[in-house]
């Protein structure tokens, strides 16, 4: 019992260690960045401003590896140890409302009547819905009318948060690999997402399932035990 208190300290030590590497990594990349945007027309007299175009790409890449992996968020508070669910959508809403504008998509949300705590820290939860929500975007990038909704509800007693899109879909090839870390279609994609998001919720105790029709879209559902309700915050 002590063993597994001292696993638990160690583990929340390194999470913390990994979100304040994340912050310290991000800070200079914005200032790196921000110097080449203003070298770019300098570079462009010289007929050298591929050169900006790409390293801003690469930057960028970066950023993103950090964003898949770690959570930006501040600090946890000892109350985000627990969720409520109709909060997270809530936010998730407002964190998306912009993008959801600038890409042209229909974003809808739904939440149960009663609101469903649940005994996970937010930030992970959250973790899972951005690197969730991201491919659902991408996903969506090239059809005509585009629709992502993300719900929070009980079915069967479990706590599930339902995020759907119309997007182009997968094959059974790539449902099969989903979750493997590196296992991508995209020509930019890293392939870690969903190998991050598998690992979040396996260790959260949940469960991660998708439903996937090539050319009509894709569901990813995940689910909570009873025992991982808790009524109140
Ligand atoms: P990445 O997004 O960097 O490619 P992920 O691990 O997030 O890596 O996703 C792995 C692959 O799963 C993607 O390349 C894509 O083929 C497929 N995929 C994930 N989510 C969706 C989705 N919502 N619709 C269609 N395909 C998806
Ligand atoms: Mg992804």
């Amino acid at each position: 019992c002590k063993l597994a208190a001292l696993d638990m300290d160690h583990r929340q030590h390194l999470e913390k260690l990994a979100v304040s590497i994340a912050h310290e990594i991000r800070n200079p990349l914005t200032t790196i960045k921000g110097f080449i945007q203003l070298l770019k027309p300098d570079l462009k007299e010289i007929g050298k401003e591929y050169y900006a175009d790409v390293m801003i790409e690469e930057l960028d890449r970066v950023n993103q590896i950090i964003n898949e992996f770690l959570n930006a968020g501040k600090p946890q508070h000892p109350l985000a140890q627990k969720t409520s669910l109709n909060k997270l959508i809530k936010d998730m809403a407002v964190l998306y409302e912009g993008e959801a504008i600038l890409r042209d998509i229909r974003l809808s949300t739904s939440t149960a009547g009663d609101d469903v705590v649940l005994n996970i820290p937010t930030n992970q939860l959250k973790q899972v819905i951005m690197n969730l929500m991201k491919n659902a975007m991408e996903a969506i990038d090239d059809q005509h009318e585009r629709e992502i909704y993300l719900s929070a509800s009980v079915q069967n007693e479990f706590a599930t948060i339902v995020i759907k899109d119309n997007g182009c879909g997968m094959s059974e090839e790539a449902m099969a690999l989903l979750y493997i870390p590196f296992f991508s279609t995209k020509e930019k994609g890293t392939g870690l997402g969903l190998s991050v998001c598998k690992e979040i919720i396996d260790r959260l105790g949940g469960s991660i399932h998708v439903d996937s029709s090539q050319g009509k879209g894709t569901i990813f559902t995940i689910s909570f035990p009873p025992t991982l309700i808790v009524n109140k915050l």
